[in-house]
């Protein structure tokens, strides 16, 4: 056993190896509909074999091409910022696509855990219950809240199964699915090993099959700067970056590594506005798609600490809460590498590159020192993007309807610079900012009173009268400026718009932590499928379950269980 260097193939035919006994344990319901399954259809023998890797459906020998195979997928990765080799999906198989029909959207369909593939190199091909309960819940929260994501359908427990990690545990399958699992370190590989025609055609499948055509893709910048114009748009993209001059103005290669760049940028907006981290954003966890990919030691924030790490293992604090954004442009400079040559050959690009046997090394030069330039520009649309959908997002919560620069330079930074000097809780304080009527706040005494609010339940926060005069002032400020959008008397309307945008739910790592411990130790079966009612509908006031149990899970952070830290053993 070890490394199998698998040359010219992006994946490999490799059939899943269940281990034990198998025991559905969670569903989501959401996944259900979005795949275009019924609930009864997921109560059938034939779903739970499935999603358990005990059958596979789609082998046709009566079809000429013999239907589809499971496969794993072929992909290198840069790690930390070092360059890793051939890494590829060691505990993943992929076993169909599948399409909603009523949606149209397709998805690939894939089990994690399921065995060895010639990916695994020393590794057992494994995945933990423990790693695999924090997937199958954070996959579809960041769903639920507007996060582009890859999802969860199933969970289950591979009874009796005994995984070595940093103790024995019990193995677990994720039944999981994607518009794409296509990663950045997809391309870095075949650029690594010269493999021109893969990465070519790897570049054409993600344009034609993944972003539906090259006339899907974004079309040409206008000349002069990109400006960060606040965005009135559906999708928070600056208008001035929307609007071009026809698609045949520019590579088609650049405008592919755009539209990658922009989903990427509105993703990582996304995270830094709800305080999510991967913890692991390597090359070969970033996504073609911009979507949320491979659940490790990721963390939600706690307290606002942007020097939080929720990896145990990054000293650097690169994978940080406050260097996401930078890090996601490091990978992707990487991928605009790999596309070098394709985005420096100019319009004529069929004519310039893979002409006969390939570019000639001295144009292949030529055309990277091009693509530089590309690049670079490419850096100010990132930064553009991702600014404007910070800020959209960031004036939802905050219940404004405009956006002024002021609210960012004192507003926004002068809360933010509050939470994290007394130690308060991100999430609490926009949700309980929500639920403040501006009758309640009207002089100094009642916001000095209403500050207290943002506080833990349980404690003081430091310096407590300096916290309350300072977070008193802010409420002042934030209500003037919720008057100048809302005028008076609509407090209502206001509060619910906040609340849709403010969850009340978030699945942080003590509650993680005690979900596996009741599952994994305690045996409970009740406790995930519940915990999903607040997790696929987190903006709620309050669920149909159990009122005790709620109130603690949407609670304070228990002592000493805030920003904790997890190893990448899963
Ligand atoms: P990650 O740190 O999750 O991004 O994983 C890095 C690489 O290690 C990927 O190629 C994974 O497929 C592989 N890998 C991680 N854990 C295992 C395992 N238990 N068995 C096989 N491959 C693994
Ligand atoms: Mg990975
Ligand atoms: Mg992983």
């Amino acid at each position: 056993l070890g490394p199998r260097m698998v040359k010219d193939a992006l994946f490999t035919y490799v059939r899943p190896d269940p281990q034990g006994e198998s025991e559905l344990l969670a569903v989501s319901q959401r996944a259900l509909q979005d795949i275009g399954l019924s609930e009864d259809e997921a109560k059938s023998d034939e779903f739970r074999e499935v999603v358990a890797g005990r059958k596979i459906i789609t082998w046709d020998e009566s079809k000429p091409d013999k239907g589809i195979y499971p496969w794993a997928q072929c992909y290198g990765g840069y790690q930390f910022g070092q360059w890793a080799g051939q890494l590829g999906d060691g505990r993943a198989i992929s076993l169909f696509e599948s399409t909603n029909p009523s949606t149209g959207t397709r998805y690939e369909i894939q089990l994690k855990g399921a065995g060895r593939t010639p990916y695994s190199r020393f590794a057992d091909g494994r995945a933990v219950l423990r790693s695999s309960i924090r997937e199958f819940v954070v996959s579809e929260y960041l769903n639920a809240i507007g996060i582009p994501t890859t999802r969860a359908l199933a969970l289950t427990l591979n009874k009796g199964s005994k995984i070595m990690r940093e103790r024995i545990e019990p193995g677990a399958i994720v039944t999981r699915f994607a518009q794409s699992w296509i990663r950045f370190g997809t391309f870095d590989l075949q650029r690594v090993r010269g493999d021109r025609k893969l990465l070519r055609t790897l570049a054409d499948y993600t344009a034609e099959h993944v972003y539906g055509g090259w006339d899907k893709l974004p079309s040409k910048l206008p000349a002069g700067d990109v400006k960060t114009t606040h965005s009135q748009t559906d999708t928070g993209v600056p208008k001035d970056t929307i609007q071009g001059e026809g698609v045949d103005a520019e590579n088609r290669y650049t405008r592919l590594y755009r539209a990658i760049l922009r989903a990427n940028a509105l993703t990582v907006a996304k995270w830094q506005a709800y305080g999510f981290m991967n913890g692991v954003l390597n090359t070969d966890n970033t996504s073609i798609l911009g979507l949320s990919i491979d659940f490790g030691p990721f963390a939600f924030l706690d307290t606002f600490d942007p020097t939080y790490t929720p990896n145990h293992d990054d000293h650097m604090l690169r994978y940080s809460y406050r260097n996401q954004p930078t890090i996601i442009w490091w990978n992707l400079v990487r991928l605009g590498e790999a596309l070098g040559e394709m985005i420096g050959a100019g319009l004529n690009v069929d004519d310039e590159v893979f002409v006969k046997d390939g570019v000639k090394e001295a144009d292949a030069d030529a055309l990277v020192k091009r693509a530089e330039g590309v690049i670079d520009r490419a850096g100010e649309e990132y930064k553009a993007v991702f600014l404007a959908e910070y800020r959209r997002l960031m004036t939802l919560r905050l219940g404004l309807t405009t956006q002024k620069d002021s609210d960012f330079e004192e507003l926004m930074s002068e809360l933010l610079d509050s939470l994290e000097a007394f130690e308060l809780d991100f999430h609490h304080a926009f949700r309980r900012l929500s639920g403040i009527k501006l009758g309640e706040i009207e002089t100094e005494d009642q916001r000095k009173d209403v500050a207290g609010r943002f506080f833990r339940a349980d404690g003081i926060p430091r310096q407590e009268a300096d916290s309350r005069e300072r977070i008193g002032k802010w409420l002042g400020k934030w209500a003037a400026r919720v008057k100048e959008d809302w005028g008076e008397g609509r407090d209502e309307e206001r509060q619910a718009a906040m609340l849709a945008v403010n969850p009340k739910f978030v699945p942080r790592s003590w509650i993680l932590d005690e979900l596996i411990e009741r599952v994994e130790k305690k045996n409970e079966r009740d406790i995930l499928p519940q915990m999903m009612k607040l997790n696929l509908d987190p903006f709620k006031e309050n669920w149909d379950w159990n009122a005790d149990e709620e109130e603690r899970f949407c609670g304070d952070v228990p002592k000493y269980k805030g920003m904790m830290q997890c190893s990448c053993s899963s």
